[in-house]
C-alpha cells in the first residue's frame, strides 16, 4: 500500500490485492513505526486505505491473489474471483505465524496479547515485568539475552529440551537468566494476559508476560518459490530473497518486499520498501517512455 501511494502519486495504474490479515492483526498496538506508535494494526489499515482512495489510478480489492505466473513480458495474477494481467507485480504478502505448531497448550490465547515475538515492538510495555522466554535449547537461552535487556527477570523454558551447550548455560547464569528446562503442561491466562505456566510436574511459575523467537512462521503464499527467485543469507544466517537496490528480484518487472522477503521486517521497514520500489517503478516507467 505504501508503494501504491507513491504510484498512485505517478498516476500509474496499480492495483491492491489484499486478503487485509496482516501478521500483526493479533496484536492491541503495533509500536515503532514514527506518526503510528501504538495505534491498533486495523487502524493504520484504515487510514491508509482511506489516503490511498484520492488517487485515481489505484484501485483496491479485498482479493485473495491464488497464483501468479508469469507469461511473456506479463504477469498473470489469478485471484478467487478474477485474472489480472501485469507488467510488474510487487510481492507484499508478509509471513504467517503458526503457532499451534509450537505445541505449547494456551500459547496461542497469550500471542500477540502478553507474548510477542519481538522486544523491539513490545519491551517497552513489558519492561520490569516478570518475563518468560519459550523456544528451544539454543534459541530461547539467546534470545533471553536481548530480552534481558528491558528486565531483570527472566526465565527461559526449553520445554523439555536440555540446553547442552555449557558456555550458554554459564552465560545465563552469569546474568541471573533461570533456566527451566522441564516440559510445559499448559500456560494459564486471563483475557490474553500471561499469568503462570504450569509444568508436567505441576509446579507453578509466575509470570507476567514473555517473548518467543521461533513462531514456526511460514510464508504466507508460495509466488516467490513458485517463481523461483534467487535467495542469499540475510541476517542471522537466514535465507532470504535476493533484490537488488530497487527491491527487484532477478526476475524483470518482480519486486520483494518486508516480511515477504526475509521473514521478518517490521512495519516501518515495510513501508520503507514499499515506498523505496513504488519511486524505483515510476523511474523505470519513465525512461521506456523517454525517446534518447
Ligand atoms: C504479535 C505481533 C506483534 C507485532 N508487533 C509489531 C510492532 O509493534 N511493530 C512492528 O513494526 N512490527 C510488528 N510486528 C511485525 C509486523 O506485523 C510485520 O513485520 C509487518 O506486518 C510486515 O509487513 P508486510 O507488509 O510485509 O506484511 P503484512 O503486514 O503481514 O501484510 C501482508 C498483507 O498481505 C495480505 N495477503 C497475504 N496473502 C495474500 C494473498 N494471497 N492475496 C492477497 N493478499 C494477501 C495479508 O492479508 C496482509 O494484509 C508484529 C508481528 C506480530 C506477529
Amino acid at each position: 500500500m505504501s508503494a501504491a501511494l507513491v504510484l498512485g502519486r505517478s498516476r500509474i495504474k496499480t492495483l491492491i490485492l489484499n486478503t487485509e490479515k496482516p501478521r500483526n492483526l493479533v496484536t492491541t498496538h503495533s509500536h515503532g513505526f514514527l506518526t503510528q506508535d501504538g495505534k491498533h494494526p486495523s487502524d493504520i489499515l484504515k487510514t491508509a486505505k482511506e489516503q490511498l482512495s484520492k488517487y485515481p489510478s489505484v484501485t483496491y480489492s479485498i482479493e485473495k491473489a491464488t497464483d501468479l505466473k508469469q507469461d511473456d513480458e506479463w504477469y498473470r495474477v489469478v485471484t478467487e474471483k478474477d485474472e489480472y494481467l501485469a507488467k510488474r507485480v510487487i510481492i507484499a504478502t508478509g509471513y504467517k505465524d503458526n503457532i499451534e505448531e509450537v505445541g505449547i497448550k494456551g500459547l496461542a490465547s497469550v500471542y500477540g496479547k502478553s507474548v510477542y515475538p519481538c522486544p523491539f515492538c513490545d519491551g517497552f510495555e513489558l519492561a520490569d515485568k516478570k518475563l518468560a522466554v519459550f523456544g528451544d535449547a539454543f534459541m530461547a537461552p539467546m534470545f533471553s539475552k536481548t530480552i534481558s535487556h528491558w528486565s531483570n527477570d527472566v526465565i527461559v523454558f526449553t520445554n523439555g529440551e536440555n540446553v547442552e551447550n555449557e558456555d550458554l548455560k554459564r552465560s545465563l547464569q552469569n546474568n541471573r537468566v533461570l533456566l527451566v528446562e522441564e516440559e510445559i503442561k499448559q500456560l494459564h491466562s486471563t483475557n490474553g494476559i500471561l499469568q503462570k505456566v504450569e509444568l508436567a510436574s505441576g509446579k507453578i511459575i509466575e509470570r507476567e508476560g514473555g517473548f518467543i523467537p521461533d513462531t514456526k512462521s511460514t510464508e504466507s503464499t508460495d509466488f516467490a518459490k513458485k517463481l523461483r527467485i534467487s535467495t542469499e543469507k540475510g541476517p542471522f544466517d537466514m535465507e532470504v530473497y535476493k533484490v537488488d537496490e530497487n527491491k527487484e528480484t532477478d526476475i524483470k518487472g518482480l519486486y520483494i518486499i518486508g516480511d515477504a522477503r526475509t521473514g521478518w521486517s517490521g512495519v516501518a521497514v515495510s513501508v520503507a520498501e514499499g515506498s523505496m520500489v513504488g519511486a524505483a517503478i515510476t523511474h523505470q516507467i519513465i525512461d521506456e517512455e523517454w525517446k534518447e
